[in-house]
């Protein structure tokens, strides 16, 4: 547990508003945002007030998102998805907890499914997630986030089935404007491929992102596939703010699809009433409510583990307050690497299976 060194200063919301607006003169590059972001537990801990433990994990929080931290506190969602803590060290779990590697094929590929491929061209991050189910990946598995254009390439020659590439990593929209652009024309130029996907936490951790030169490589990719998707990764109503709305807004207008995806983690936004509240935030965005899924059994984050009967009683209750094209699909990734399950079992929410 953190050991707090004093009470937490909480701040008004007027205060906060004008910390945010303040940091908002990194708006016009988030680079500078992006650089500016907390990255040692001694810096954090002047922040927050609260020792801050330290972890086999590196840390990684921009400046927005920390003061949003502060101001709700310890035993909030954001602070529990984002702060480190001394039970990431437990030695339980699986370092590659949905078999990325049994799936991995030269270029930066991830080939688990018949007609889609994950393409991995960064191993960076806008802010590092304690539950990330890639969190033993990211800093050790380089191969998996190695360009190798020439490989990518024979391999999709060569399996025209694949007609979707999901940008994933690490976070595909934290590539500068140039690269980001440069691997689209690739993907382009194969004519096999029809569909992209952007998986990404960038709009919601980083919205001063969602800049014009980056909607410009958007506009102008959209011309060349059939569909382009952008998942947006969020778990909890708390991490949104007006700002963040803003750039929803400015991606909507081009005509994209919009996504969700949220992960049921414990002690963020493990109550029923927690994610019909994220539902209808990202409805109102106009964001189609697509996956939740469930927590994976990573190493360092088993903490966040919810039992699956607990996941499914939750899911349980979403209809009486959603209507069906609000509730998202409850999945759950298998650990040998085979993909997705429907997590959802209506006639017990018991479970029988085994998968670890
Ligand atoms: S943004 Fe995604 S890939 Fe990156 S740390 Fe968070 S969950 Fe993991």
């Amino acid at each position: 547990m953190a050991v707090p060194i004093g009470p937490v200063t909480t701040i008004s919301k007027n205060k906060l508003k004008t910390m945010l607006d303040s940091s908002l003169e990194f708006e016009n590059d988030w680079r500078d945002e992006f650089k500016n972001s907390f990255r040692s537990t001694h810096k954090l801990h002047q922040f927050l007030g609260f020792e801050i433990p330290k972890t086999d994990y590196p840390l990684f929080i921009p400046v927005r998102l920390a003061l949003k931290i502060k101001e709700l506190g310890q035993q909030s969602s954001l602070w529990k998805q984002f702060v480190p803590s001394t039970l990431e060290n437990e030695d339980k779990g699986l370092v590659d907890p949905i078999g990325d590697l049994v799936h991995s094929k030269p270029g930066q590929l991830i080939h688990r499914y018949q007609n889609r491929a994950l393409f991995m061209p960064t191993n960076i991050c806008p802010v590092l997630c304690r539950y990330c189910f890639r969190k033993n990946e990211l800093f050790n598995e380089k191969e998996l986030f190695e360009a190798n254009l020439v490989e990518t390439q024979k391999y999709l020659l060569e399996h025209s089935e694949i007609n979707e590439i999901i940008f994933s990593g690490g976070d595909p929209f934290i590539l500068s404007d140039e690269k980001l652009a440069s691997y689209i024309d690739f993907f382009a130029s194969i004519k096999s491929i029809k569909h992209l996907r952007f998986h990404t936490r960038i709009p919601v951790i980083l919205p001063s992102r969602i800049n014009q030169p980056l909607l410009e490589v958007l506009k102008k990719s959209s011309g060349h596939f059939e569909t382009i998707s952008i998942a947006i990764h969020s778990n909890h109503v708390d991490e949104w703010d007006q700002e963040i709305e803003t750039a929803i807004m400015k991606l909507n207008r081009l005509g994209l699809q919009l996504l969700s995806q949220t992960v049921l983690l414990k002690d963020v936004n493990n109550t029923a009433q927690d994610i019909v509240n994220l539902m209808n935030k990202l409805v109102k965005n106009k964001i189609r409510p697509y996956y939740l899924h469930h927590p994976d059994s990573v190493k360092g984050g088993m903490h966040f583990m919810v039992p699956l009967e607990e996941g499914r009683k939750i899911y349980s209750e979403l209809r009486d307050q959603l209507p069906g094209w609000a509730i998202p699909q409850y999945i759950i990734d298998r650990p040998d690497g085979r993909g997705k399950l429907p997590a959802f079992n209506p006639e017990s929410f018991n479970f029988s299976g085994q998968f670890i």
